[in-house]
């Protein structure tokens, strides 16, 4: 089950489960869409695989009790910026190469 992480990982702003601008990697790194696009180049800091859309849980218990109410968000914040310069090195490879071929 997806952790559902509170704020984007290099920015810190907040990012609710219901949020269009969440974007993970596999590992559930945790970004906003600004941050992936514009310091990231699609490139995780921490794995060096692309990002996806993080999807909505929902809010409401429309079966089973599969829904945030009872399998809430995480609270924990990791928030571990990354250095632009150095990331920039990380991904100068990684950004041209499509994340199905990394
Ligand atoms: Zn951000
Ligand atoms: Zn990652």
């Amino acid at each position: 089950m997806l952790e559902l992480r509170p704020t984007c990982e290099h920015c810190n702003r907040p990012l609710p489960p219901s949020s269009p601008d969440a974007r993970i990697c596999s590992y559930e790194c945790t970004f906003c869409a600004r941050c992936v696009d514009d310091v990231l180049f699609n490139v995780c800091p921490n794995c060096g695989g692309g990002f996806a859309p993080r999807p909505v849980r929902p809010a409401r218990n429309w079966k089973g009790d599969n829904f945030l109410g009872h399998d809430p968000a995480s609270t924990r914040v990791k928030h571990r910026p990354v250095d632009p310069a150095q990331h920039a090195r990380f991904a100068t490879q990684l950004r041209a190469m499509p994340p199905a071929e990394r």
